[in-house]
Parts: structure tokens; C-alpha cells; sequence
């Protein structure tokens, strides 16, 4: 590399005892597509911030444009042409796209006098950049998230970005909309400017980077050209682990649905869904942020009350009308956010496990049978294989795939016969992924019914023997697992609906 813009050497960040960043390093060339990628906690975010100079390191140092910085403000890493477009795009929803646009120019010339037609002209030219029409005068709260995001973009260029780093751009966006960012980005890289661009996707860090660089757990695994990389040297890199996939394989026992779903439909949620889950099934249910599949998961285990169509088990329709009812007829709901939804977390790992039941253990004048408790307690923590001296301590101090099997014991010990589980494995590091998802199937061979949703494609291919696929509320199709691969999936996910 002949120049670069920024180089990023050998950075620590610690977070109140959590090591975020132990030491990595990163050169953007100028001009580059530089895909940064690593698991979910695995220190990109952080990285962006000490970049941008939102988050201070606690050492190492940044050369930008040959400059070397061991502390930088937000101020300076602007200056120096650095732009950020977070996950959330920090735009003013309540802004038109101008005014939008124009924020920045305002405040930082700290103008008392807004001239409208210099601003006008301003965003007009802005958006010109990268050839979108959007209305300046559109309230933004109203556009879709691409449009923010490219608005994000023209405003980075309003700013006179030489590095524009996108964190999981990609994330809500469908295929086409993901088509388009990438044609902007290389119009940019056409420009000179340098893009750092976050993923954890394999297909996209192909698609669009010259190089990359992989963290893993804070640490700088590899850095190179993406020339060089391959679906498994991707996967070696991101976990450290070499995974023989072995795809979940199912026989029908036979043709009695255990739950029957038809045409259920939440207003404003979800509309018309129809499925059947047969005994010892993994069902699969997957699609974009919005797609219903959230709401879905929310109805059928109770927690929202469906506004027509019919659930019924084992033939029996049921109406619930809450998680509880749902309880009372064995279908067990694991949601997704553990730390808030599932567990109390001061509270121990035993008493987390056995609440859902606790009324089993009581006799006739509501004394509990302790040694019975203890007993049970002891065999999920065994079974399950959760990694604790004491099964008294508070949840809080386990890790998060292990608060995830704390989660998974409690439902399990209600002996469900359906068991929804709803981004099963988000935020767990992908050792504690496999485990869990060995114990999913371990379920499914017990003759539960399992519902899976997740937009964790890999996860759905390797855990589900079939597949339904949501978008805006409805189901639009439905697959067998067995021989597809993820870009399928992944295309099939993101198109657009006809
Ligand atoms: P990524 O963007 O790769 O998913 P992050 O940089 O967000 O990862 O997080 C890296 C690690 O630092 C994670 O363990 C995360 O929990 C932790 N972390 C990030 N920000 C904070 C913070 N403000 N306080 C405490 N821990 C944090
Ligand atoms: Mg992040």
C-alpha cells in the first residue's frame, strides 16, 4: 500500500473489566474498501469509536494521514475527513432531508442567519453526488431506512469525508437496497474516498472490499486481500474453530400436525400465516427486521392475542391469552432478549430454573419440598452442562451462553411439548452457539416440537429441517433445508417482493 489514511496501531479499550480491544491493528489504504469484520462482540464497534473519538483508548495509536494521534476528539477525527454512519444513522427524524443535510453546516458555522436557498442548493448538490432523488423537503422520520442511510451518506459528503466508515449497513436492508448502497460505495471508492465498511457476512465482504481484517475476542486475527479468502478460511477466522456442519436430519413420524396454525393474523404485525409443526420438527422462521417475525413469535407463544385465525394443538384449537395460558398448555417461549425478558438476573441460577413450576414442589399447605427442588436444580445445571461453582449464585455472574442454558432448563423443565425459541443463540459467542444448538436437537429427538426464529441463516440451515421465509407480515415461501446453501437463503431473505 503506497498511502494510507488511516492506520490504527496496536489499540486497547477497557471497558469496566471487560477487554473490548486487546491490541489490534487496522490500515485503510486511500481509495480502499476496507471490510472490517468478527462475531458480535468481537470489538468492531468499539474500534469505530475510539476512530471517531467517541470512546478514548487506553492505548495505542491512530496515524491519520500520517498524523499520529494517541488521544483524538470528535472534533479533530472530523476534521480529518472522518465520517461514521452508525446503526442507527443518527439522523432528526423530525428534520426534513434539507434541513437534515444542512445541520452540520449550520451549527459548525454556528450561522445566526440561515440563508435557505445556499442550503437548498447545498443538499441539491449533496445528493446529486451520489445520483439519488429525494424529495428536500420530505420529513425524514418518514423516508425508509436506505433512504436515511443515503442521506447519512450525502451528509458525510457535505462534510468533506476522505474516510466513511458504515457500521452493519446492511442490516434492515432488502436485496435491492443493498444493490444500491454498494453501487454508491464504489462510486465513492471511484472518488478517492476510502470506505471502512463493517459486516460480520461473508457474501457482503466479498461483494464489495479489496481487504479485510478479522477480530475475534478483541485480537486482530488476519488482515489481507479478499482475494484471498474463502468460505472456510472466513469461518476459521471468525471463530477459531473448524465446523463440520452437520445438518439437522428429520422424518416425519407421522402425518398429525402437533400444532396447526391458519391464517393467523395480528393487525399491523402479521397477516395470513399458515403452518403445521409435526413431532420432533426444528421449524425454521427467518426474515428481515420488520418482516413480522418478531410479532409472530409473540403470538403464538401468547404474549399477543392473534386478531383472527386458529392455533391448535394437537388438534384442540386454543386462544391464549397470555404467556402463562400458553404455559399451561406445554409451549414454552424463550425470547430473545435474556438479560430483560428471560431471567431475573440478580436472582440465583437454581430459583431462575425451577420458577416456572415452583408450584409442583409445594404441598397441600404450600410448604415447599427443598431437597426436591435442590435435586431437580442439580439436574438441569448437569444436563445442560452450565458452568457454575454454585448453582445459588446470581445469573449475573455467568456468561452469556450459559445464561442462555439457564434459559433453555427453565422452559425445559415445564416438560414442553412446543418450545418457540426466538434468536436462540443472539449475542452468545459461537462456541456456546454450537452447544446450544446440539441441545436443540437434542430437544427435537425428545419429541418436542421446536420453532426457531432467527435471521441467523447459517443457524437456520444447520438447526432446521425446514424453513419458512417472512416478509413485510406473510409468509412467502417455504423450504426444505436439506441441500440449500446460505447465499440461497440469503438472496431469498433479502429479495424484494414482486
Ligand atoms: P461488535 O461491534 O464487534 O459487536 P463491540 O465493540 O460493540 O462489538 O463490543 C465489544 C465488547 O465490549 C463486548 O463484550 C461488549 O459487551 C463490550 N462493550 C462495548 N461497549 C461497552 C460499554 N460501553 N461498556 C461496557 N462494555 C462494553
Ligand atoms: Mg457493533
Amino acid at each position: 500500500m503506497d498511502e494510507y489514511i488511516l492506520r490504527a496501531k496496536a489499540i486497547t479499550k477497557n471497558f469496566a473489566g471487560v477487554q473490548a480491544l486487546r491490541g489490534v491493528s487496522l490500515d485503510i489504504g486511500k481509495g480502499e474498501i476496507h471490510c472490517l469484520a468478527g462475531e458480535n462482540g468481537s470489538g468492531k464497534s468499539t474500534l469505530i469509536k475510539i476512530i471517531s473519538g467517541v470512546e478514548e483508548m487506553n492505548s495505542g495509536e491512530l496515524e491519520i494521514k500520517g498524523k499520529s494521534y494517541t488521544k483524538i476528539t470528535p472534533i479533530e477525527s472530523i476534521r480529518n475527513g472522518i465520517q461514521v454512519i452508525y446503526q442507527d444513522l443518527s439522523v432528526f427524524p423530525n428534520l426534513t432531508v434539507k434541513e437534515n443535510l444542512a445541520y452540520n453546516t449550520i451549527v459548525a458555522d454556528r450561522k445566526k442567519i440561515i440563508n435557505w436557498k445556499e442550503i437548498e442548493s447545498l443538499a441539491k448538490e449533496a445528493l446529486g453526488r451520489i445520483n439519488v432523488n429525494i424529495d428536500l423537503n420530505a420529513i425524514v422520520g418518514d423516508l425508509s431506512i436506505a433512504d436515511k442511510q443515503l442521506i447519512a451518506i450525502s451528509r458525510a459528503l457535505l462534510n468533506n469525508a476522505e474516510l466513511i466508515i458504515m457500521d452493519e449497513p446492511t442490516t434492515a436492508l432488502t436485496r435491492r437496497e443493498i444493490n444500491n448502497l454498494f453501487k454508491i460505495i464504489k462510486q465513492l471508492q471511484e472518488r478517492g474516498i476510502s470506505i471502512l465498511f463493517v459486516s460480520h457476512k461473508l457474501d457482503e465482504v466479498f461483494e464489495i472490499s479489496d481487504r479485510f481484517t478479522i477480530f475475534r475476542n478483541g485480537e486482530n486475527i488476519k488482515s489481507g486481500a479478499t482475494s484471498e479468502l474463502d468460505d472456510k478460511k472466513f469461518t476459521y477466522y471468525m471463530t477459531g474453530r473448524e465446523f463440520e456442519e452437520k445438518r439437522f436430519s428429520y422424518t416425519r413420524p407421522d402425518d398429525t400436525p402437533l400444532l396447526s396454525v391458519k391464517d393467523l393474523t395480528l393487525n399491523h404485525g402479521f397477516s395470513d400465516v399458515s403452518f403445521d409443526l409435526y413431532k420432533g420438527e426444528i421449524l425454521g422462521i427467518t426474515g428481515l427486521l420488520g418482516s413480522g417475525r418478531a410479532e409472530l413469535a409473540l403470538a403464538l407463544s401468547g404474549y399477543y392475542k392473534p386478531d383472527s385465525g386458529t392455533f391448535r394443538l394437537k388438534g384442540e384449537e386454543k386462544r391464549f391469552s397470555s404467556i402463562t395460558d400458553a404455559i399451561a398448555s406445554n409451549i414454552g417461549y424463550v425470547p430473545e432478549d435474556r438479560l430483560t425478558e428471560g431471567l431475573f438476573m440478580p436472582k440465583a441460577i437454581g430459583r431462575n430454573i425451577i420458577l416456572p413450576k415452583i408450584q409442583k414442589f409445594a404441598s397441600r399447605f404450600g410448604f415447599l419440598n427443598k431437597q426436591a427442588i435442590q435435586d431437580e436444580i442439580d439436574s438441569w445445571v448437569s444436563r445442560l452442562a452450565i458452568k457454575t461453582p454454585d448453582a445459588a449464585n446470581p445469573v449475573r455472574t455467568l456468561s452469556g451462553g450459559n445464561q442462555q442454558r439457564v434459559v433453555l432448563a427453565k422452559w425445559l423443565a415445564i416438560n414442553p411439548e412446543v418450545l418457540i425459541l426466538n434468536g436462540p443463540t443472539v449475542g452468545v459467542d459461537i462456541g456456546s452457539k454450537y452447544d446450544i444448538h446440539e441441545v436443540i436437537k437434542e430437544l427435537s429427538s425428545k419429541g418436542i416440537g421446536v420453532i426457531v426464529i432467527s435471521d441467523d441463516l447459517p443457524e437456520i440451515l444447520s438447526v432446521c429441517s425446514r424453513v419458512l421465509i417472512m416478509k413485510a407480515g406473510r409468509v412467502t415461501s417455504e423450504y426444505e433445508t436439506a441441500d440449500m446453501q446460505v447465499h440461497e437463503l440469503t438472496v431469498e431473505m433479502t429479495e424484494d417482493i414482486e
